[in-house]
């Protein structure tokens, strides 16, 4: 019995003209995904998404890899058979067979596409209910909550029988809302606020900020095990590795201790707005939360923004930290995460920092480093880039 991936698209077929758009990027997406899992072929028709496995691939595998790809709302594996109704009850009787023998309940769902099959989809229901009550006299039908929907649809190829959708990842495919830089640190933040994003269609390059020797190779290796995390969802990613040591060492050195943080959130930013220009990028995204920390305060984030012109996505600022960890440990990220290496901004951090910094301030300090500047110019030219691949 031949069984297959049929992805259903989500919102995106909401979005009228882009649609064609959408799909081949969706389609495109699937291939890459799936490629080194062997030979499957990839097709779409009425708004569905197949993946059809030539010979015995690793299917279990495909469904998995599927249910990471944004812009898929719902998935089912199905059997594939003729558009015969006693193959397509003999299909379900055997193909569901493990199904319907633990449940208690089922109901039968038809649509049928192709209005040239002989029986409308009420009386397919109708006649497949019968059979399989038949053949599993245990079951009763429910058809508000039934332990399985049996489901037979009737498309332009074949039949396709399955035991009810599964939800997809959602959102939009990758790449459709354009680019962005990630800020990743090694937190737990971050990288949640990465899957976020791609889930509302970015893609990403990722900016991580190393200070050697104070912060570790180790830190550094955490960092790309993250991103690599992060590819099943935003797939490959570029990782500048930013050299920060000369940067922060002369804020630390030339600026007001408590300004610290945000003095050096602002030099951050502007060293990822150089690389958001070779990336093409069109907007920076942080795991900041509202108030988790003194340089998430309103104030301090008003400084962080006013340091350069492009829009900072903060995708976890109304989130707490239980729910931002909820969604870390779904994504496979809460482990890595939280392995204990240091991380730049948790260096030079000062005892007291100030929670209502003032922009005028600020920008007087920064008047008081003339060096930082260039200092900024030779992190962003000598960041080094990993290519972190799926
Ligand atoms: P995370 O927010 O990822 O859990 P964190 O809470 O320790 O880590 P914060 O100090 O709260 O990090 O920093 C807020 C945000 O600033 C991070 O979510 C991240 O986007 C960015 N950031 C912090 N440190 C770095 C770094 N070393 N490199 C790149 N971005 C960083
Ligand atoms: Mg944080």
């Amino acid at each position: 019995m031949k069984e297959i991936i049929l992805a259903y698209q989500g919102e995106m077929s909401l979005k009228g003209l882009n649609r064609a758009t959408f799909e081949s990027v969706l389609l495109k997406t699937m291939r890459r995904r799936l490629k080194s899992l062997g030979n499957f072929k990839i097709y779409k028709a009425q708004s569905t998404m197949y993946a059809e496995p030539a010979g015995d691939e690793d299917i279990d595998a495909a469904e998995e890899r599927i249910g990471k790809i944004f812009g898929i709302a719902a998935i089912s594996r199905a059997a594939v058979c003729p558009k015969d109704f006693a193959v397509i009850a003999d299909t379900a009787k055997e193909y569901l067979c493990g199904a319907l023998r633990a449940a208690k309940t089922f109901k039968v769902s038809a649509k049928r596409s192709d209005k040239t099959f002989p029986m409308d989809s009420m009386e397919i229901a109708r006649e497949l209910g019968g059979v399989l009550l038949s053949a599993y006299p245990h079951l009763k039908v429910d058809v508000h909550h039934p332990d399985v929907n049996v489901t037979v649809e009737i498309r332009d190829f074949a039949a396709y029988v399955h035991g009810g959708k599964k939800p997809g990842a959602g959102g939009l495919p990758v790449s459709t809302s354009g680019k962005a830089a990630l800020m990743l640190s090694g937190g737990i933040d971050s990288p949640v606020a990465a899957y976020m994003m791609a889930k509302r269609g970015l893609s990403l390059a990722c900016v991580h900020f190393a200070s050697p020797p104070y912060t570790s190779e180790r830190a550094r290796m955490k960092v790309l095990t993250l991103a690599k995390k992060l590819t099943p969802y935003t797939g490959n990613l570029n990782v500048y590795v930013v050299p920060y040591t000369a940067a922060q060492e002369h804020i630390r050195d030339n600026a007001p201790e408590d300004l610290f943080t945000v003095l050096m959130r602002r030099s951050m930013m502007r060293i990822t707005r150089v690389l958001c220009e070779k990336e093409s990028a069109d907007a920076i995204v942080t795991g900041e939360s509202l108030a988790q920390v003194a340089s998430q305060t309103l104030k301090a984030i008003a400084c962080t923004d006013a340091a350069q012109s492009l829009p900072v996505l903060r995708p976890c600022i109304g989130m707490d930290k239980t729910e931002i960890t909820d969604i870390a440990r779904k994504i496979d990220t809460y482990e890595t995460s939280i392995l204990p290496y240091e991380d730049c901004c948790t260096i030079f951090t000062p005892p007291h920092p100030k929670t209502k910094p003032h922009l005028d301030e600020i920008e007087a300090a920064e008047a008081g480093m003339p060096g930082l500047a260039e200092l900024e110019a030779q992190a962003a030219a000598q960041a080094e880039v990993v290519y972190v691949n799926l």
